[in-house]
């Protein structure tokens, strides 16, 4: 038995919180955990950002809902379901990610939650546990599944060691020169190949 395991921003769809910048011009909403490292002061900020421009979340879901998932990636989404079951493994929240995932055709998503209060502005977020794509990927052994994982960035290589096969996709440059046991491609094409080498059935593209 075999699972795809995929990340989502980077991979399937533009990163969200980029994208959502510069479709509101809030600039301040580009910086990443490697502008503010602690994961929770960037939150903390983005959310007092959203209060400030007065976004609530059905401000914000009909922005995103302007994006498109990246070039390629709902026809790569098909053939892999054809092939595999599959879970994306994201470090974004539900509630952001939905209407891209509608227009995936809601593939399985394990991620995280924003917490909103009776007027829709978004007050907190809970973040489902620690090292979320490495524990995950922990789980689905423990059912017996071998699984093949892909992903762009730092948040995926530990869910990358801990999967059967680990593949980068679409990587920095840099992120490429740290992992080099991982095989990197950069395109769906290749992307679909690797799966289907790594796989231990016999899969044809
Ligand atoms: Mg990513």
């Amino acid at each position: 038995m075999e699972l795809a395991c995929l990340d989502l921003e980077g991979v399937l769809i533009p990163e969200i919180w980029i994208a959502f910048a510069d479709k509101t011009g809030i600039d301040e909403l580009r910086a990443t955990t490697r502008d503010i490292p602690d994961y929770n002061v960037l939150m903390k900020q983005r959310l007092s950002l959203l209060d400030q421009h007065g976004l609530r979340l059905p401000d914000i879901q009909d922005v995103i809902g302007t994006l498109e998932p990246l070039p390629g990636a709902a026809d790569f989404l098909d053939w892999l379901r054809e092939r595999f079951q599959i879970i994306i493994l994201s470090d974004t929240f539900y509630e952001f990610s939905e209407p891209l995932m509608r227009q995936l055709k809601w593939p399985t998503l394990f991620c995280h939650r924003l917490i909103t209060d009776e007027d829709g502005k978004v007050v907190d977020y809970k973040l489902r546990q620690p090292d979320p794509k490495r524990a995950s990927v922990k789980a689905f052994h423990s059912l017996n599944y071998r699984v093949i994982a892909a992903g762009d960035s730092y948040n995926d290589t530990t869910m990358l060691s801990e999967a059967d096969v680990g593949i980068l996709f679409h990587a920095p440059q840099t992120v490429i020169d740290e992992f080099p046991q991982f095989q990197a491609v950069k395109d769906f094409e290749a992307l679909r190949a690797a799966f289907v080498a790594a796989s231990d059935r016999s899969l044809s593209i």
